[in-house]
């Protein structure tokens, strides 16, 4: 078991688009269960290898809820292939200890990936089914591309705002 370090919003690793998996070889799978370990030990839903300073195309989730009992997922490489829709979705994020802010999603997605057995899987989820793991998948998609879920707040000065009463470092100008 190897719990890794988390990495906070402000570090630059966030900010860079993850490279495609070639493999899922042995290694990988350590890295999906040191993940694991990871996102469990912070107690998250889902965590992406960027956040743990790795720049590979890695999700892992666990959306499970007393109501939706759902299995723990791994996801490489994963593709959007189908989104449509919208919702309002609240969001925390392992990157942002202690912040939660609403941004808007897609209502319908179908994702594409390849499980840490090296199959090509296709899953397919509504905000109505399911908004936890539709938001989360998302959500943790986004940090493949060093998007964060601050970018997607409604209006810069809202941004700023939230940013300003966690004591956070503002959106990079570049950004
Ligand atoms: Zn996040």
């Amino acid at each position: 078991m190897s719990v890794l370090k988390v990495l906070k919003y402000g570090d630059e690793t966030l900010r860079n688009p993850a490279e495609k998996v070639s493999k899922v070889s042995a290694k990988i799978q350590k890295l999906v269960s040191d993940m694991f370990d990871t996102m469990y030990a912070y107690n998250g839903a889902g965590l992406a290898a960027p956040q743990i300073g790795v720049s590979k195309r890695i999700l892992v989730m666990d959306c499970s809820t007393e109501e939706k009992p759902l299995p723990a997922m791994s996801f490489i490489n994963p593709v959007l292939i189908k989104k449509e829709g919208e919702f309002i979705s609240e969001e925390g994020c392992l990157s942002f200890p202690g912040m939660t802010t609403a941004v808007t999603r897609y209502s319908q997605i179908s994702v594409r990936y390849t499980d840490v057995k090296g199959k090509t899987q296709l899953l397919s989820v509504t905000s109505e089914e399911n908004d936890y793991l539709c938001k989360a998948i998302q959500h943790e998609m986004d940090h493949l591309d060093g998007i964060l879920f601050i970018d997607l707040v409604i209006d810069r000065f809202s941004a700023k705002a939230l940013l300003e009463a966690n004591n956070l470092p503002a959106i990079d100008p570049s950004g």
